[in-house]
């Protein structure tokens, strides 16, 4: 992966397109080598996911001469993770320009990354202790970066989650029979979901990502009447994937989701529990297990 970035010889734009002149040059000395994981905005994020696809211009500038074997840049993406402590499907992560100096000329000092869980949210600078750098995003894992974002406030982008992930919140735990398993779905304390199944796991995390994502957040995480009624169960019923079927159970206190192969082997058994179920919550655990349920 080529990280280091060399400035061009005569660049024929500026990094930002508009075109250099006397200023600027002189401002910066000349052109610094740039480092192809430290991003300055969207489109060099996207490119520092591969950066053979990386160009001058984006970035910032090299830390280490040229010498990429032992960057601590390069090192720090390897050994951190950067965790996105939002319990939703996608974020709008907001760039805010940090200027330190009075100067007219070049661009912001600095910058702060703010996660936010849309556009309207006003209470991120409260919620998220210290912004993000830029550095921090490359350093993101399991969601995926998504389209660059612009409205009076300034730029952003958003982030969509995957299963590659958890929900954030949402503590799954696995405990291992001879003959079966049985994952844990908690949020704050409280069991929310139960997955029952025969023999060793065939799935993948994604099984489990997926139901977490499912999951009432703290709000309907209780031991309250589950919200939906049995006449609700058809329409929560997943659709059949080849062999695989499913059967929805509505009762006062749980909604329990069960799925079979063919020839009416019970493969696996979700119990979800709490005020937090909803249909579309219940619709959206029986669509993880027809996605991921591997038989
Ligand atoms: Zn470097
Ligand atoms: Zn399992
Ligand atoms: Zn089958």
């Amino acid at each position: 992966m080529p990280i280091y970035l060399p400035a061009p010889k005569a660049p024929a734009g500026g990094p930002d397109g508009k075109g250099w002149n006397r200023l600027s040059l002189n401002s910066h000395g000349g052109f610094p080598a740039q480092c192809a994981l430290r991003p300055r905005r969207w489109g060099a994020l996207l490119e520092s996911h591969d950066t053979r696809r990386a160009r001058w211009g984006g970035f910032g500038p090299c830390v280490n001469r040229g010498n990429c074997d032992d960057c601590p840049v390069r090192a720090a993406l390897r050994e951190q993770c950067t965790l996105v402590p939002v319990n939703a499907p996608r974020v709008l992560v907001r760039c805010e320009p940090v200027f330190a100096s009075k100067a007219l000329f070049g661009g912001p000092d600095g910058w702060r990354l703010w996660v936010t869980t849309g556009p309207d949210d006003q209470g991120y600078r409260e919620r998220q202790k210290r912004p993000w750098s830029w550095e921090d995003a490359t350093r993101v894992h399991g969601w995926d970066l998504g389209r660059p974002y612009l409205d009076e406030h300034g730029e952003g982008f958003w982030l969509e989650r995957t299963t590659r992930i958890p929900a954030w919140g949402c503590a799954i735990t696995t405990r291992t029979r001879p003959s079966s398993v049985r994952h844990a779905f908690r949020v704050s304390g409280t069991r929310v979901a139960l997955l029952h199944h025969h023999g060793g796991c065939a799935h993948g995390e994604e099984l489990l990502n997926a139901i977490s994502h499912a999951c009432p957040g703290p709000d309907g995480a209780d031991e309250n009447r589950v919200p939906v009624h049995w006449r609700q169960a058809a329409e929560m019923t997943p659709p059949a994937a080849g062999d695989l079927r499913f059967g929805v159970d509505v009762r006062t206190m749980s909604v329990k989701i069960v799925a079979v192969d063919g020839p009416r082997r019970e493969l696996a058994r979700l119990t979800l529990t709490g005020s937090g179920w909803t249909a579309d919550r219940v619709r959206a655990a029986g669509e993880a297990l027809r996605t991921y349920l591997d038989h």
